[in-house]
């Protein structure tokens, strides 16, 4: 790709840490790249590490030697951690060899730039590293995003649901999961058209959203009309609280459904299902049982009368008395 000003313009807002043991080094640095409106500094490795972990940069410049901890090991301890492992890394060094080329490529550093430092190719690296990060992590985005209504899709909460699982385990914390089904949603598309049975989704995805407020929560399109909800460190109470309002939320959306013959707006009907505190996967505990109670749940709302939340039988019992 030709280098062109345009592409130098959508870089400025990306977040670059520069590292150098040589305060000189660093104000060169900064001149050079002084269009980038969020730098950051740090003299040593341990210093790097931290700013890294607080506010994860777009970019790395990183010396190669510096006492103590040398740019070696910080690249090394960059890439052991799956927070920061996709930054990426370019090397500043004034002994650019073979051994040394290898070394750090081995390391997963993805370019070099030889002291002493030229003004136009210290840029160009770092532009170009940039714009590969942009489109990585737009495709990254894409990949987890579901096209219709913008929140997370059935890939992200396949992810997720193991590692959650994982935390849950380890942390001995309860967690909990939503599976939530638009009501009579064919009779809706029959009446008001597919089109606008789209626009319905995207605003039921949106309730959904506002209604589940704690970071660590996960809504997803699971597929067609039926959406998943993640809850960590969340209790079968807490869940089955949060389930009504959630009930309530899409009620007042008001969006009218004519066609259906339980309510004049559209509903939903949510299962819930809680593991907790959880145990090392046994076989019958396990995400995947979690997901089938969540289901059995859904499936026992509709049976009910739809519109309403059901809860699976706890498992949390079952596994503290084992
Ligand atoms: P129930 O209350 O038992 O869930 O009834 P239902 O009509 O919602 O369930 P059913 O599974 O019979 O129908 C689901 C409908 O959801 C059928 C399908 O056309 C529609 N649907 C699935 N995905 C989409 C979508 O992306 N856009 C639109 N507009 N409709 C969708
Ligand atoms: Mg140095
Ligand atoms: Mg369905
Ligand atoms: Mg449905």
């Amino acid at each position: 790709m030709k280098p062109t000003e345009d592409h130098a313009c959508t870089t400025t807002g990306a977040g670059l840490l520069l590292v150098d043991d040589d305060p000189g080094a660093i104000r060169v640095l900064q001149r050079i790249l002084s269009a980038y409106q969020r730098l950051r500094f740090a003299t040593n490795g341990a210093d790097a590490l931290r700013l890294a972990r607080e506010t994860p940069p777009d970019l790395i410049l990183l010396d190669a030697e510096m006492p103590e901890m040398d740019g070696f090991a910080v690249c090394a301890a960059l890439k052991a951690d799956p927070a920061l492992a996709d930054i990426p890394v370019i090397f500043v060094t004034s002994h650019l060899d073979i051994s040394f080329e290898t070394r750090a490529l081995e390391l997963g550093a993805m370019d070099f730039i030889a002291k002493p430092l030229s003004a136009p190719r210290v840029q160009l690296r770092v532009r170009n590293q940039l714009l590969i990060k942009q489109q990585t992590d737009l495709l990254r985005r894409q990949v987890t995003t579901d096209a219709l209504t913008g929140i997370d899709n059935r890939r992200a909460f396949d992810l997720a649901l193991p590692l959650e699982w994982r935390r849950a385990v380890r942390g001995g914390t309860c967690l909990s999961l939503m599976m939530i089904d638009v009501d009579h949603f064919k009779d809706f598309n029959d009446r008001y058209g597919h089109p606008a049975g789209d626009r319905c989704l995207r605003q039921v995805a949106t309730a959904l959203q506002a209604a589940v407020g704690r970071p660590g929560d996960m809504v997803a399109r699971y597929g067609g009309e039926e959406f998943a909800v993640l809850l960590p460190e969340t209790a079968p109470d807490a869940a089955s609280e949060l389930a009504e309002g959630i009930r309530q939320a899409v009620i007042d959306q008001a969006i009218p459904h004519d066609g259906s013959p339980i309510s004049s707006v559209v509903t939903v009907s949510i299962g819930i299902a809680s593991a907790g505190p959880v145990r090392e996967a046994s076989g019958e505990n396990t995400p995947a049982e979690l997901l089938a109670r969540a289901d059995t749940a859904l499936y026992d709302a509709k049976q009910a009368g739809r519109n309403c939340a059901r809860s699976a039988p706890p498992l949390c019992a079952r596994s503290a008395a084992q």
